[in-house]
């Protein structure tokens, strides 16, 4: 994978947008949705992903609708400190293979940190408990 390729319409998180993969959801609306990551670096590990738009990563989104998108990871990675009260958040985002990125829908990952707690690998853990991961999902929706 490339840095700039056609996007892929078959990709997860644009299977997930059209309802055919699950998701724990955060929070939805017209220009983004929010849901927890099955393999979570730490716990509470969310992405943030926008919903109208076909870039596979920052360099691809329009300028013009960047704005709006990155208050809507503000406001997901303001309910996870509410509902999670970590000692530091992580917003990161790869762009391109060559970078890390494995999912070819531009998405934000939001990181809650705890002092001397230990990350996980980036997209290479284990899948997480579903009960678990919608128990912290509520928690996160309740702060939305
Ligand atoms: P990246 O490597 O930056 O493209 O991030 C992709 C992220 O998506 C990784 O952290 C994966 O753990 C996560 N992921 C992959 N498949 C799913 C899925 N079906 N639902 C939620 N998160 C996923």
């Amino acid at each position: 994978m490339t840095l700039h390729a056609p996007y892929d319409p078959d990709n997860i998180f644009a299977k997930i947008l059209r309802g055919e993969m699950p998701c724990v959801k955060v929070f939805e609306d017209d220009l983004a949705l929010a849901f927890m990551d099955v393999f979570p670096q730490v716990e509470g590990h969310t992405l943030v992903i926008p919903k109208q738009e076909t870039a596979r990563n920052l360099l691809d989104m329009p300028t013009d609708k960047l704005g709006a998108l990155i208050t809507r990871v503000q406001s997901v990675a303001q309910a996870v400190e509410k509902a999670l009260q970590p000692d530091g958040i992580v917003v990161t985002q790869f762009n391109g293979a060559a970078a890390g990125q494995t999912v070819f829908h531009l998405h934000f990952h939001i990181l809650p940190r705890r002092e001397g707690e230990r990350v996980g690998a980036h997209a290479s853990g284990g899948m997480a408990d579903l009960a678990e991961l919608e128990t912290i999902a509520a928690k996160i929706r309740a702060e939305m």
